[in-house]
């Protein structure tokens, strides 16, 4: 290290600096592409036992001055040390532009690569440099901060140490996904998060689509009056011509159930885009996900809310229906295939004629209907992954650390009951092999068995925060430290898996 210094106290150029950094494995400790300058002073990370550190070398900037961390002098130079913390990202934007997270609607593809550790970015970002795609690095609801004991400042910053570390200048873009209410829009937007998806399911009234008439005409029934009005003038005896191909219209049973269904988070949408969204200009993306509900959305209730949104002024960028067949976490796709096809054209078809993209959520693993989505939607299209990217972690423990991972293992089964109140899934525990019948080297097959891969996508919340009855984390201090310590294998892995998502998606 300090060789390195006085390299650096000797005016090499960046570029020499990182050459030197590629070429001597004594200093295989510092990140190559981390190495960035400002106002004379070099700011690199190193990693380090325990954690990564900031190293700024060279005082009398401004920046290193802003830097918070422990200073000496070494080879000549005033040096810094500083933690990744908040604090200090916010100076590294403040000095490095790139870093800051920004709207990515003006690109066709993207991807959305949540990271509950707050460690998969750097695999991320090393893959999507070689693919036309552009990584949403941010991206966590509020039942993942919740379960995960993280929040948006934390989760942002993770992502800006990355794009930092791994000098990515593409662009990056921050969700606050699955927001339901006010304040929580206006927190993730505080944060300076540039897209907000919108999840109006709790106004979404879970309704069968063959709900007998009286029923739904009931809740028409309580429905403003002066709504009804409008929404029969604009919807009845009108054909809305979609594509070629294509036209919609609503009979007056249609338009009730879709009212009763959809009304309420129509104005839900229209109100946070008015009072949060607008005054944010294009700074900010908004999403309206209708996903999370119990049947899938029928095209014409897509086109439904599309319109009315599209009426009062309200600018979406993309959009999340539910579609037919089972978008399960962690899983290929359950269902028909040819049915989704068929649908999810007419999906694309109506986000074409409003102008924004479709918005595929719980969209890990779904290799077998990735083609039709690559395709129907020309590579103009938003997926979002997360827990798979949790998955991978967890093979990287099966690998360096089998002993941990079978105690994960057994801890998780013992609270799935627990974990199911978070997410619906279909595993089947019942399915899973005994652990105690596997030896190490068959642990990885686990990961290929869809109820495992379940189990484990589910619990991670119960599994980070457990702890024991002195206070110690049981596993989550385990878990960072053993990805820490196979911190390149994890990059691969999350390379070789997402890799797979981009080219089945017909995105290279
Ligand atoms: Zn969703």
């Amino acid at each position: 290290m300090e060789d390195f210094l006085r390299l650096i106290a000797g005016k090499r150029s960046l570029c020499e600096l990182k050459r030197q950094v590629k070429a001597d494995p004594g200093l295989s400790a510092i990140y190559p592409a981390s190495i960035h300058e400002v106002d004379g002073t070099v700011l690199f990370i190193k990693k380090t036992e325990d954690g990564k550190k900031l190293v700024a070398a060279g005082g009398g900037s401004k920046v290193f001055v802003e830097l918070k961390g422990e200073e000496r002098v070494q080879a000549g130079l005033a040096v810094k040390e500083c933690d990744l913390t908040v604090e200090n990202s916010k100076v590294i934007r403040k000095y490095f532009p790139f870093t800051n997270p920004v709207p990515l609607s003006p690109f066709d593809a993207t991807i959305g690569l949540g990271d509950r550790l707050g460690l998969a970015s750097p695999g991320h970002i090393r893959l999507i440099k070689n693919y036309k795609v552009r990584p949403v690095l941010a991206q966590q609801s509020i039942r993942e901060l919740n379960l995960t004991g993280r929040d948006y400042p934390g989760v942002l910053a993770d992502a800006v140490w990355a794009v930092f570390q791994e000098d990515y200048r593409g662009g990056f873009g921050a969700d606050g996904d699955h927001l339901k209410s006010m304040d929580e829009v206006r927190m993730a937007l505080d944060c300076g998060f540039t897209m907000i998806t919108l999840d109006c399911s709790e106004y979404i009234k879970n309704l069968p689509s063959d709900a007998a008439g009286e029923e739904v005409d009931r809740f028409y029934g309580e429905l403003d009056q002066d709504e009804r009005k409008r929404l029969e003038m604009y919807f009845l005896g009108r054909s809305f011509p979609v594509s070629p191909g294509l036209t919609l219209s609503f009979s007056p049973e249609s338009l009730r159930y879709n009212a009763v269904v959809y009304q309420k988070a129509v104005n839900f949408a229209i109100k946070v885009y008015n009072e949060l969204l607008k005054p944010a200009g294009d700074r900010v993306d908004f999403e309206l996900s209708i996903d999370e509900t119990q049947t899938p959305t029928d095209p014409s209730s897509h086109f439904f809310v599309a319109a009315q949104l599209e009426e009062a002024g309200v600018k979406v960028k993309s959009l999340a229906p539910r579609f037919c067949g089972e978008f399960q976490k962690g899983i290929d796709y359950i269902g028909d295939v040819a049915c989704f096809e068929k649908e999810f054209k007419e999906h694309v078809r109506i986000a074409e004629k409003f102008g924004y993209k479709l918005s595929i959520h719980s969209g890990s693993d779904k290799f077998s209907v990735f083609p039709v989505i690559g395709r129907e939607t020309k590579g103009r299209v938003h997926v979002k992954t997360a827990g798979t990217n949790w998955l991978e972690a967890v093979k990287v423990i099966i690998e360096a650390d089998p002993a941990l991972y079978r105690r994960i293992h057994v801890f998780a089964l013992e609270h799935l009951e627990e974990a199911k109140k978070y997410y619906h899934i279909k595993a089947d525990p019942r399915n899973i092999p005994d652990i105690n019948t596997l030896r190490d080297e068959q642990l990885i097959e686990l990961m290929n068995q869809e109820d495992a891969r379940q189990v484990i996508h589910i619990t991670y919340g119960l599994i980070l925060q457990a702890r024991e009855e002195t206070g110690e984390y049981t596993f989550r201090d385990k878990i960072y430290a053993c990805l820490h310590r196979n911190e390149e294998l994890y990059a691969r892995r999350l390379q070789e898996h997402i890799g797979k998502h981009l080219q089945t998606l017909g995105l290279s």
